[in-house]
């Protein structure tokens, strides 16, 4: 017998912890299988505005969020030795670092411990095959065993493998034109608090931040073909990576000196993913796995916080799942396909110049936003009123 008000949901990131902490408020009792054998807790600064942001206050964490803060103090662009060309200081326009950040690690740290007390979490196993019944949805784990439940909510990221169970002809990807990967590094010296950017030879990008006590983050990406996430197998993976590293100065040859003690690389094709529908019977899709728009949108957990809010919200008010499905689709699709549109594959090349005469173009525009007629320019045009498309999303208010 299946409980009608148990939840199975696939995926610890950010999506699925979010949307278990307002089921378990609504009354649902609910089992979180992430694939991996602990908490994903590595990544670099995420900037969550907007109705991101107000989730968070409606969920009482705001302040834990606050004091959790990476301090980070602004960026500066460097060239691929490591010499700097400009500098912006935190809250100066243009900068990557906002006001309200943290490392998407301590976010899914606030998710997991905020919820492991009321659900029922299980770590290293992940669903094999899913039958969708009369009176609810069997689900076969990775050691054999079966369970019932009332509905199953995907959010495994971007690279799910349940979701083809159960939406494969759906499913689509929109290749930006480069691979990304984000992982930790030990710290040095030279990691004075500020991000570092530096655009290498070939078109390698690479972001520095600060992380936790004695850790740098890296954000890289470079011009690549590649889209299939899973076709390298981790080993291939960093191979990749260190391809796109080698000979390409001071700073990457560091990063390339790393990667073999990296223990959680996030890294695959920068893609967005754009599916025809996100439901099917009992079975939905949350988060990255529904419409991933790719961390250049600097919007992937402020939209599946959202997400997460408005699955459990439509959930609760609709007794039946195909209802609350559709609900939560219509409500929350227009808003993610909006932030999606922000990037293209032409948007992605200026940003990975892979010429001399393109990074030295680089440079000058680095050198020109920062300047300060272009910064008093941008303080008379009050830039803080610009609202992004991020922050334009109406939280419906739920019981
Ligand atoms: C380690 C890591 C680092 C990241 N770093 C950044 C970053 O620095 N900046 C940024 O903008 N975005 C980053 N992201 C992506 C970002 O978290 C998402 O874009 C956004 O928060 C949406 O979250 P999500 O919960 O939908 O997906 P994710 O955060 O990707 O979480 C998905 C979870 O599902 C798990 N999973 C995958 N397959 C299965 C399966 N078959 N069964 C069970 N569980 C499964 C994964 O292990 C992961 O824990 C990172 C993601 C990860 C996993």
């Amino acid at each position: 017998m299946t409980s009608r008000n148990k939840i199975l949901i696939c995926g610890a990131g950010i999506a699925g912890p979010a949307c278990a902490w307002w089921l378990h408020r609504y009354g649902y009792e609910v089992v979180i299988a992430e694939k991996a054998r602990a908490l994903r807790d590595g990544g670099q600064n995420v900037d969550i505005k907007g109705a991101g942001q107000t989730v968070i206050a409606r969920m009482g964490l705001g302040e834990r969020i606050d004091a959790l803060g990476t301090g980070e103090r602004g960026q500066k662009f460097l060239d691929a030795d490591g010499r700097v060309i400009a500098a912006l200081p935190r809250g100066a326009f243009g900068c990557l670092t906002s006001d309200y950040e943290i490392l998407r690690g301590d976010l899914a740290s606030v998710m997991f411990e905020a919820t492991r007390q009321d659900c029922d979490y299980r770590f290293g196993t992940a669903v094999t095959d899913l039958v969708d019944m009369a009176d609810g949805i069997a689900a076969t784990f990775a050691d054999g065993h079966v369970e019932t439940f009332a509905a199953v909510i995907c959010a495994e990221g971007i690279g799910s493998t349940t979701r083809p169970l159960v939406l494969r002809n759906e499913t689509g990807f929109r290749h930006l034109g480069a691979t990304m990967a984000f992982f930790r590094i030990p710290a040095q010296p030279e990691d004075d608090g500020w991000a570092h950017t530096v655009n290498a030879a070939g078109g390698t990008y690479l972001t520095l931040r600060p992380g936790r006590a004695g850790e740098t983050t890296v954000l890289m990406t470079f011009p690549s073909g590649n889209t299939d996430a899973a076709a390298d197998g981790p080993a291939g993976r960093k191979a990749s990576l260190r391809r796109a590293l080698m000979g390409r100065g001071r700073v990457a040859e560091r990063v390339a000196a790393q990667l073999d003690g990296v223990d959680d690389l996030y890294a695959g094709p920068m893609s967005q993913v754009r599916m025809s529908r996100w439901s099917k019977g009992r079975f939905v899709l949350l988060g990255d796995a529904a419409y991933c728009p790719t961390p250049f949108t600097g919007a992937g957990c402020a939209l599946a916080l959202v997400g997460a809010y408005v699955l459990a919200g439509e959930m609760a008010r609709h007794a039946d799942c195909a209802q609350a499905f559709a609900a939560y689709e219509a409500s929350v699709r227009p808003y993610a396909g909006a932030i999606q549109r922000q990037l293209n594959p032409a948007v992605i090349r200026l940003f990975h110049p892979r010429s001399r005469a393109g990074i030295a173009l680089t440079h000058g525009v680095e050198r020109l936003i920062a300047s300060r007629p272009v910064q008093a320019l941008a303080r008379l045009g009050d830039t803080a009123r610009v609202r992004r498309v991020a922050d334009d999303f109406a939280l419906p208010t739920y019981p």
